[in-house]
């Protein structure tokens, strides 16, 4: 059974930016490095699914109709309950909530269970950290042109995420 989330994956560029975040921010809170290749942002988290409901998670997928936008990154925060370090966009554009809308209401028609909290848009950085991340001192656009199905593996070593499929934001 498949564990299957929609993200955002960055590009190489994004990624560098986001993980010195969490190397600077390690420095004050420590906590466990999120492993480079694996920065994301999730847009819903499905979860497990039947092999059978793969197949309708990519329907899912492919029928978006959504702009492309740009996420201006500059603040970070601290879940305490979870204790996870997290780098977010100092806004939320429209077209952010409304792809997350659309994956939700397609994912609701096809039958297919995901997660219903609110969503906070946030690309974890750091696990069992000890305290907050003071605020990033710069910022930087992480552009979203696409976004991707990603199922969440495990190797020998680590969780890892494969791209089973990658769609471009255009209406
Ligand atoms: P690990 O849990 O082994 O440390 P991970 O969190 O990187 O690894 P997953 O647990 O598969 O990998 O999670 C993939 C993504 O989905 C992460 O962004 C995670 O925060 C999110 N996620 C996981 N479980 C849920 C859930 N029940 N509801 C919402 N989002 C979730
Ligand atoms: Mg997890």
């Amino acid at each position: 059974m498949p564990r299957l989330f929609f993200a955002l994956w960055p590009e190489p560029a994004v990624r560098e930016e986001l993980y010195r975040l969490a190397q600077t921010a390690r420095l004050t809170g420590g906590g466990r490095l999120m492993r480079r290749d694996n920065l994301h942002q999730t847009l819903v988290f499905i979860g497990n699914v039947g092999e059978r409901q793969v197949a309708s998670v990519r329907a899912v997928g492919a029928d978006i109709k959504a702009q492309p936008f740009t996420l201006e990154f500059g603040t970070a925060g601290f879940w305490r309950h979870n204790r996870c370090v997290w780098a977010g966009p100092v806004a939320t554009p429209a077209s952010l909530s409304e792809l997350v809308a659309a994956l939700e209401e397609g994912l609701a028609r096809a039958g297919i269970a995901y997660d219903r909290r609110p969503y906070s848009p946030h690309v974890t950085l750091l696990r069992d950290a000890r305290s907050p991340a003071p605020s990033p001192r710069t910022r930087f656009d992480w552009p979203v042109r696409d976004f991707v199905l990603l199922e969440s593996a495990r190797d020998a070593r680590a969780v890892v995420y494969r791209e089973i499929a990658r769609w471009p934001l255009a209406v």
